[in-house]
Parts: structure tokens; C-alpha cells; sequence
């Protein structure tokens, strides 16, 4: 694919390049999966999916793993942890029930799959078994039926990805995997963010003897699943679950593809970014992204030969892995994209369901409402803004979970970023890294007219137009002060530390956002504008996550994929929550005001840079 998207690129009458790395990646070698019953006698599960007629043919699949997952064996009781999160093993706990030296079986859905094998492996498991619960992946299907008759995950689908902490190939923490870069030592892997227990992915056929087997009290309604047994149970005994992976860790070469359109201001970049490589077949993630890509390369390639700025269309490798491709780049042109970089904006999955959401960092907010306003929406008579934010402006997302190829951009690099989807409110895309994410799949239940592709490649193009043409950038940093205002209060609420600092650098922000002086040049003020988000990063980073530097937006210490904003200060926060002892509290509120203070700078020096001038 990468050949056939650079191929795209120039038939486009774009400019090209590709740029390779050396990183660790994984593949499975061997993998089995036994329930053993108290008699003995013991049931060997498939761990494979059907292929369904008309789909053709599966045998290039990959076959299900946890990529980064380390290789084991155990034989061991199960226990059944829910969604897997801290507050479902403390429940455990309360409940007498032992993790120690067990297996875990717990459904997808709740948080990044590794953060669940992480929390499993501080309780002391050995080994985890994911599965997605037809509850949450084939809600309606006792009507509607799952796939190929629905938009529902079949009983076989296993859910892919993963198991990684930081961004990037494991072994070059913070520098890029060049051909001679040094490599951190592999057998110490675990101190690197991989897991020290193995897991598998599995499918809720394949769960359902296993918790059919579950022993012990029926488990709390909130830990009932859609498996057909008569109670999901938290206990014990008294099945074992036989567990062996085997895990090829290996160097491999990825390749990034650009295609670019230089601007008449050659050196300002605007990004427009999407991954190339998938679990399965991807139609879903990524290639409804990538297809939208390849439009707007097609469209300016004809109708934009002269930009304003440059415009790079970035293919990227092996974010399925851990964002490596993107991360790998950003980490090997930090420099010039601190310097150059306007604004990336990121589409993975473009389309798995029927609502448009976009993120973005705030300063973006009104040219996404702008843009939004002009397009039409396909499934509705309104536009996109209509049907995405209706009478409200409270609908943007923000971008601080480590989800997807923008994770390197804004919080490595401080880049201000956007990235747009069409989802499922109400679910997950329930096919997600199975065998079903395929274009049967997509043709039939994600975007039957391909008019919502069509809609992502309208928003997508207006708003890199808007970046790249407009002769002063469309940021507003008012309505980032205003942002950041709602969420300081809210997370000052009854918290008797000083939060004045935070409060007079934004509200600094604020006024010195509404008077931006003009220049003769546009470029000093796009200059300014470009450079306030970098302000944002310190670099120490987060507490415990050094390569997370955006103090504003981050991932939630819980979950790689949920969004934390002022991560540190929450962070603190959540722990004073929990915490009794009044040694521990009084340090920890010092801890929370020395995160306000840090906060705090970061905002004072983006008030600063759009000053203008250094003696002003
Ligand atoms: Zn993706």
C-alpha cells in the first residue's frame, strides 16, 4: 500500500518523498487457550474467526494477538474482572476475591486494552484474556442479528491491537529509530512500558465456557455481560484456564509516505495526517480515513498548484503498533516542526458510524464551527454543525488521549491539531481490528452511499484551505482562555490550595489574545500565533510520563485514550480523592500547588508570546 499511495500522490502532480525506520514490532507465533474443568477433562477454545461467505478469502489475516504482548505459559484459576479497570480490581477486593497468581478474563470496551493488563499485572495476575462482551460490541443483535446481516461484531470477532504505553517504538524512547540510532537494551522491556505478563485477545464465543464456568457469588448488575449463562460470577473456582503465547519480537522497516504541494511560504507547514496500516482489511480504520485523504490530495493537486504555505499529506506506518510511524518523524524533526508546523490535522477512522465529532486544540474551535457551517450534512437537511453541535458550542472534543497519529504532534511537539470521525454515539465501532472491519462491512452497514467519506473529505479540505490560505492564520486564542476557564473551575471546586496563579495567567491569555498587534508583516503575526500551543510544553513533562510534554492536554493516568486536560493538576487531584493518611494529603497538596504554578507559567508564556514583541 505504500506504493500504491505514493503512486496516488503522484499521479496527483504532487511531490514526494518516503522516509523509513528500523522498529521493534511483534507477531505471533504460537497460541492456545484451554479451559480445564475440576475433572480434568478440558476444552480447547478456536481463537480463530469465521470467515463469512462473500468476504473472500481470510488465510493473509493475521492471525489475533496483543501485539508487544511478552511470550508465557500458565495454568492457573480465572477470575472474571469486568471491564478491567482500578475500580473493578478494588471491587474485587472487597469482594475476598484473590487475583494473585490467576488469570484474568476481562471485556474490551472501558479503556486502552493495555491499561487492563497493566492493572491485572499489578495485582499479580499471569496472564489476560480480553474479549468484547456482546453487550457492548452486538448490543441489538438478538434483533437485528450481528454480521454479515448487521452492523454488529460476530460471535468469533476478536479485537486486535496493541498493548503498549508510550507512543513510538519501544527501544528509542524520545529519539527517532533511524538506521544507526542507539537501541535501549531489548531484554529490558518491561522497564520500557511493555507489559511483563502475557495476553491474548479472544472472542465472546470463545469467553462464553469460561465464564459459564466462573465459580463464586453472582457478580454485582453493573458486571453483567450479554453472554447467554445465568450469571456472570466473581469467584474462583473452579475451572483453570491452560494459557501458552509465544511472541516473535522483531525489527522490521516501516515507510511513511508524504506528498506535498509547496507553498509560496515554503518553510510554514500545514499537515494533514492518516495512518496506512491495519489489523485486518481496515476498511474502517484506516481506510476511510485514507481514501479521504487521497481525495483532498487529488482535488489540491489540481485545483491548488500555488498554496500560500506548503501542504504535506503524511501516510503514516504502523500506528497500529504505537504510533510509531508518526511518532518516529515527529521525533526526528522536532525541531523544524517546533519552528515551521502551523497545524496538524489528523483523520484515523473517517467513518464507522452515522455522527460527525471532531477534536481539536481551542484555538481551532471557531474555524471548525465555521467550516462545519458550510457543509452540508448527508443525513439530514441541516449542516454538519447542525446535526454535530446543534444550538450549543460545547461539542468539541479535545485531544489529550494517545488514540491516534495527533498524540505526537500536539503533546510532543505542541503543534495545534484537529481530528475528525464519523461514529456511533451510543457504541464502539463494533468491528474494530476484527476481521469483519472490511469493505462488506462498510459498503453495507458503516456509509452505504459513501456520502459521509465524501462529507470528511469536505470538512478535512476546508479547514487545511482555511490554514493554508488565509493571509492571517484563523486562531483564536480568546476562546482557548475561555476554554481553559471552565476547566480550572471545575477542577477547583472545594479545593482549599491556591488556584490565583492558573486563574491570572489565563485571564492574562485572554486579554492579551484580544489585542494582538498587527504588523506590517502577516508573517510575525502568523509567527506569534503558530507559537503560542508550544508554550504549552515543558519539558519534564508529565509526572511519570516524560514524553507527554503538553501540560494542557493528556492522556488520564487511567487510560491512554481518555482525555485529561491540565493532567497533572487532575492527576493530583484524583489521588487526594482516595488518599487518608495526613502526612500523605498535606504532600500531595503541595504536589497540587506546585502543578497549578507549573500550569500556570505555561499559560503566562503563551500570554507573552502573543504580546508580540520581547520588550512589550
Ligand atoms: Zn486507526
Amino acid at each position: 500500500t505504500a506504493k500504491f499511495v505514493e503512486e496516488r500522490f503522484r499521479e496527483f502532480g504532487l511531490s514526494t518523498r518516503t522516509v523509513d525506520y528500523e522498529v521493534l514490532v511483534s507477531y505471533p507465533l504460537k497460541r492456545s487457550l484451554s479451559v480445564v474443568y475440576p475433572s480434568n477433562s478440558s476444552l480447547s477454545l478456536g481463537l480463530d474467526e469465521e470467515t463469512v461467505d462473500g468476504d473472500g478469502d481470510s488465510s493473509g489475516v493475521i492471525p489475533t494477538f496483543f501485539a508487544y504482548s511478552p511470550s508465557g505459559e500458565a495454568l492457573a484459576e480465572v477470575v472474571y474482572a469486568n471491564y478491567g479497570q482500578k475500580s473493578d480490581f478494588d471491587e474485587l477486593k472487597s469482594l475476598g476475591v484473590e487475583v494473585r497468581g490467576s488469570v484474568v478474563i476481562a471485556r474490551l470496551g472501558k479503556s486502552f486494552r493495555g491499561d487492563i493488563v497493566f492493572n491485572a499485572q499489578e495485582e499479580g495476575a499471569v496472564a489476560v484474556v480480553l474479549y468484547p462482551d456482546p453487550r457492548d460490541y452486538a448490543t441489538n443483535a438478538t434483533t437485528e442479528g450481528y454480521y454479515p446481516f448487521s452492523r454488529w461484531l460476530p460471535p468469533s470477532g476478536v479485537q486486535r491491537g496493541s498493548v503498549i504505553q508510550d507512543p513510538g517504538d519501544p527501544l528509542t524512547p524520545g529519539w527517532p529509530s533511524s538506521k544507526l540510532s542507539e537501541r535501549l537494551n531489548a531484554s529490558n522491556l518491561t522497564r520500557l512500558g511493555v507489559p511483563a505478563i502475557p495476553a491474548l485477545p479472544i472472542s465472546a464465543r470463545d469467553a462464553l465456557p469460561i465464564i459459564e464456568a466462573l465459580g463464586g457469588p453472582v457478580a454485582p448488575d453493573s458486571w453483567q455481560g450479554g453472554l447467554a449463562v445465568d450469571a456472570y460470577r466473581a469467584g474462583k473456582e473452579p475451572v483453570k484456564l491452560d494459557f501458552r503465547y509465544e511472541a516473535n519480537l522483531t525489527t522490521a522497516t516501516i515507510r511513511n509516505v508524504f506528498g506535498i504541494i509547496e507553498g509560496s511560504e515554503k518553510d510554514r507547514y500545514v499537515l494533514l495526517g492518516n495512518h496506512r496500516d491495519a489489523w485486518t482489511y481496515g476498511a474502517g480504520d484506516p481506510n476511510s480515513g485514507t481514501a479521504c485523504l487521497l481525495e483532498i490530495a487529488r482535488i489540491f493537486g489540481q485545483f491548488l498548484r500555488r498554496p500560500a504555505r506548503t501542504i504535506v499529506f503524511c501516510s503514516w506506518d504502523a500506528e497500529e503498533y504505537s504510533l510509531t510511524g508518526s511518532t518516529e518523524w515527529v521525533e526526528d524533526n522536532l525541531a523544524m516542526l517546533k519552528a515551521r508546523a502551523v497545524a496538524y490535522l489528523n483523520v484515523d477512522e473517517a467513518v464507522t458510524g452515522s455522527s460527525f465529532s471532531a477534536s481539536a486544540t481551542p484555538q481551532l474551535d471557531n474555524l471548525l464551527f465555521d467550516v462545519t457551517k458550510m457543509v452540508k450534512d448527508p443525513d439530514s437537511n441541516g449542516t454538519i454543525f447542525d446535526s454535530w453541535c446543534g444550538k450549543s458550542n460545547d461539542c468539541v472534543g479535545r485531544l489529550g488521549g494517545g488514540g491516534s497519529d495527533y498524540a505526537p504532534f500536539l503533546q510532543h511537539a505542541g503543534i495545534p491539531s484537529t481530528s475528525m470521525t464519523y461514529e456511533e454515539k451510543n457504541s464502539d465501532f463494533p468491528v474494530y481490528h476484527s476481521l469483519y472491519d472490511n469493505y462488506n462491512w462498510m459498503k453495507n452497514f458503516g456509509d452505504p452511499e459513501f456520502h459521509r467519506h465524501a462529507t470528511v473529505v469536505k470538512v478535512w479540505g476546508l479547514l487545511a484551505r482555511r490554514l493554508v490560505m488565509d493571509t492571517i492564520l484563523p486562531f483564536n486564542y480568546v476562546s482557548y482562555a475561555n476554554v481553559l476557564e471552565v476547566n480550572i473551575l471545575s477542577l477547583s471546586k472545594s479545593r482549599d490550595v491556591n488556584f490565583f496563579p492558573l486563574h491570572f495567567a489565563v485571564d492574562q491569555l485572554r486579554e492579551l489574545a484580544s489585542k494582538i498587534p498587527s504588523f506590517t508583516a502577516p508573517r510575525s503575526k502568523n509567527d506569534i500565533l503558530m507559537l503560542g500551543e508550544r508554550c504549552f510544553l515543558d519539558g519534564e513533562g508529565l509526572p511519570g510520563k516524560p514524553w507527554f510534554k503538553h501540560l494542557i492536554y493528556g492522556p488520564t493516568q487511567t487510560n491512554v485514550y481518555g482525555t485529561s486536560t491540565f493532567p497533572a493538576i487532575a492527576d493530583v487531584i484524583s489521588k487526594m480523592a482516595v488518599g487518608e493518611d495526613k502526612e500523605e494529603l498535606k504532600a500531595l497538596k503541595q504536589d497540587l500547588q506546585h502543578e497549578i504554578w507549573r500550569a500556570s507559567r505555561a499559560v503566562q508564556c503563551a500570554a507573552n508570546v502573543l504580546k508580540g514583541d520581547i520588550f512589550s
